[in-house]
C-alpha cells in the first residue's frame, strides 16, 4: 500500500483534519494508495506558501537561464525514474505500462522543451515615435497559479502546465484529479530534488468541489489554469470572474475523422481504431465522429469492425493488453448509458455496447470497444462527448456536406480529414473549425505545437511558444531621456 503526503511551502504534510482518501485501481478494485483528502483550508494556506513566494521576489527574479537548468533537471530525473512513474501512472489509470512509458518519454519532452526555451524570449525594444526615449517591451511572470488537472492523463496534462508556469517565474499551487493524484505527487518529489525552493511549487489533494472551487475563487490566485470538462471549465469562468483571473482552460472534443474515398484505405482504418480506443477513448481529442464516405462506407465499417473485435483487453501490466478499463464505476455507468440512449435514437451497434464477458475483467471497469453506424448529427451520441471506446459512423456524398457534419459541434478541439487529394484536404482543412486538424494522421501532438480549443472547447492554448505567453504578463516601459514639461495648465 502506498501511502502519499501533499506539498506545501517545502513541507510533505497530511490534510488539516486527517482526513484521507483511498485510491483504486480501475482493473481490479483493489486500494493501492491512501492519500490526504483536502479542503478549503489547506488550500488556502497553499496559496497564502505561493503568494509569498511569488511576493518576495526570488524565484520571479532568479534568471530565467537558472529557472531553465532547474526545469531541465525535472526532465533528467524523470527520465532516471521513468519505469517507476510510468508503472505508478498505470495503476491509478489502467492504462497500459507501454501507454504510460510514451506518456513519460513525452512528459520529460515538455520539461525539456520549456528548459530550452526559458531564456530565449526577454522582450524587445520597439521604435518609439518619440524623440530621445526607449520603449521597451519586457514580460514578466502574471503570479500566484492555480493548476487544475483531470484524470486521463494525469501527469501529461500537469507537465503542460507546470514547466511553462516554472520557467517564466510564477508560483502555483496545483490539485491533481482526486483519482488519479499519484504520479502528480511524485513529480513534486521530484521537483523538490531538483532544487525547486520552498513555496514555488505547492500539491493540495482533494476534491473538484472543495479544493478546486477555492483555487477558483480565491482573490490570492491570478490565474486559473484548467482541463477537465466543459461543465466544470463554465463554473470555473465564473468563480474566477471574482477576482478578474486570467484563465485558461482545456475543455473537451468531440472530435470528427473524415475520410474520403480516395484516403489509403488499410492505413485510415487504422488510425481511424488509434484514434478512439488507445486508452479506451479517454482521450479529449479521441476521432469519435467517424465521418466517412458513402462510397467506401460499409466496406470501411467492415473492416473497421473486423479489428475492432480482435482488440485485448486486459491488465495494463500484461505485454499483449491493447486496452485497460475505465477510469470509474461511475465513468463505466456513464459511458453505458450513453451507448444505450444512442442505441434508443437509432443507431446500429456494429459491434459492442456492452460488458465484456470474459471472467478476468469481471473485476476491472471494462466496456467493450463500440463502433455505432447509422448515426446522424441530431443525435445526442455523435454530439455529447462519452469519453469512452465508442466510435458513432455518418456518412457523407459532398465535400461540403462532409465539413458541414464536421463542423456540427459545440466542440472545436481537433479533427482529422484522410485523402490523397492535397488540395481537396487543404480546402476541408481551411474550413475545419478545430484547434488542430491532422491531415492523413490523428492524435499526433508535440511540445513545439500550440494545442486548444475553438468553440466551447476551450480558451488559451498549452503547449508551444503559446503555452508559455499564458503564464506571462506584457509589460510596456517608456523611458523618457529628455524630461520636459508640458505646460499644459
Ligand atoms: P472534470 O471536469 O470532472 O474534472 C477535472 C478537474 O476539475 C478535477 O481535478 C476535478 O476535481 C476538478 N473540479 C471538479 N469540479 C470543480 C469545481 N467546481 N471547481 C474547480 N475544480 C473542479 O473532468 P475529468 O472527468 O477529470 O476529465 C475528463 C474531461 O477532461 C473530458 O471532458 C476531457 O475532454 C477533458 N480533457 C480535455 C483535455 C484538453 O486538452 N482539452 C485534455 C484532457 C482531458
Amino acid at each position: 500500500m502506498i501511502i502519499k503526503k501533499q506539498y506545501i511551502d517545502g513541507e510533505w504534510v497530511d490534510s488539516i483534519s486527517n482526513k484521507t482518501r483511498e485510491i483504486i485501481n480501475p482493473f481490479n478494485q483493489e486500494v493501492i494508495a491512501t492519500v490526504p483528502e483536502s479542503d478549503e483550508s489547506d488550500t488556502q494556506k497553499a496559496i497564502a506558501a505561493a503568494r509569498n513566494a511569488f511576493d518576495n521576489g526570488t524565484w520571479a527574479t532568479t534568471p530565467a537561464t537558472e529557472r531553465g537548468q532547474i526545469v531541465s533537471k525535472i526532465a533528467d530525473l524523470i527520465e532516471r525514474d521513468k519505469e517507476e512513474l510510468a508503472e505508478l501512472e498505470s495503476l491509478d489509470t489502467g492504462k497500459t505500462v507501454e501507454e504510460s512509458r510514451g506518456d513519460m518519454d513525452d512528459i520529460a519532452g515538455v520539461f525539456r522543451y520549456y528548459a530550452q526555451i526559458a531564456d530565449k524570449d526577454g522582450g524587445e525594444i520597439i521604435d518609439s515615435p518619440i524623440p530621445n526615449s526607449i520603449s521597451k517591451v519586457v514580460k514578466e511572470p502574471v503570479g500566484v497559479c492555480g493548476q487544475i488537472t483531470p484524470w486521463n492523463y494525469p501527469l501529461l496534462q500537469a507537465s503542460w502546465k507546470l514547466a511553462p508556469a516554472l520557467v517564466t517565474g510564477n508560483t502555483l499551487i496545483m490539485k491533481p484529479s482526486e483519482i488519479t493524484p499519484l504520479t502528480s505527487v511524485k513529480v513534486f518529489e521530484l521537483m523538490e530534488e531538483a532544487g525547486v525552493p520552498a513555496g514555488v511549487v505547492n500539491l493540495v489533494l482533494g476534491a473538484g468541489n472543495t479544493v478546486g472551487a477555492e483555487l477558483s475563487t480565491n482573490l490570492d490566485v491570478d490565474l486559473i489554469s484548467f482541463t477537465g470538462g466543459i461543465e466544470t471549465g463554465k463554473k470555473i469562468m465564473q468563480a474566477a470572474s471574482v477576482n478578474v483571473k486570467k484563465i485558461a482552460l482545456e475543455l473537451g472534443g468531440k472530435n470528427p475523422n473524415v475520410v474520403f474515398a480516395d484516403a489509403d484505405f488499410e492505413i485510415a482504418v487504422d488510425q481511424a481504431m488509434n484514434a478512439v480506443f488507445f486508452h479506451a477513448g479517454q482521450i479529449c481529442s479521441a476521432g469519435t465522429r467517424l465521418i466517412v464516405e458513402e462510397s467506401i462506407h460499409d466496406e470501411f465499417v467492415s473492416a473497421l469492425v473486423k479489428r475492432v473485435n480482435n482488440i485485448k483487453m486486459g491488465s495494463g501490466f500484461d505485454e499483449d493488453t491493447q486496452m485497460g478499463p475505465l477510469i470509474s464505476q461511475e465513468h463505466l455507468t456513464k459511458v453505458a448509458n450513453y451507448v444505450e440512449a444512442g442505441i434508443k435514437e437509432g443507431a446500429t451497434v456494429a459491434t459492442g455496447a456492452k460488458r465484456p464477458e470474459a471472467a478476468e475483467l469481471q473485476k476491472g471497469f471494462f466496456y467493450s470497444p463500440t463502433v455505432l453506424t447509422n448515426c446522424t448529427t441530431d443525435m445526442k451520441v455523435v454530439q455529447n462527448e462519452g469519453f469512452g471506446p465508442v466510435i458513432t459512423v455518418e456518412k457523407f456524398q459532398t465535400e461540403e456536406e462532409a465539413m458541414k457534419l464536421a463542423n456540427d459541434s459545440i466542440y472545436g478541439l481537433a479533427g482529422g480529414v484522410w485523402s490523397k487529394d492535397i488540395a481537396k484536404a487543404e480546402r476541408c482543412v481551411a474550413k475545419m473549425r478545430m484547434g488542430t486538424v491532422w491531415i492523413n494522421d490523428f492524435n499526433l501532438y508535440f511540445p513545439h505545437a500550440p494545442w486548444g480549443g475553438f468553440k466551447q472547447s476551450g480558451i488559451g492554448r498549452e503547449l508551444g511558444k503559446l503555452g508559455l505567453e499564458e503564464y506571462q504578463e506584457t509589460k510596456h516601459v517608456f523611458h523618457n531621456l529628455k524630461p520636459e514639461a508640458i505646460n499644459w495648465f
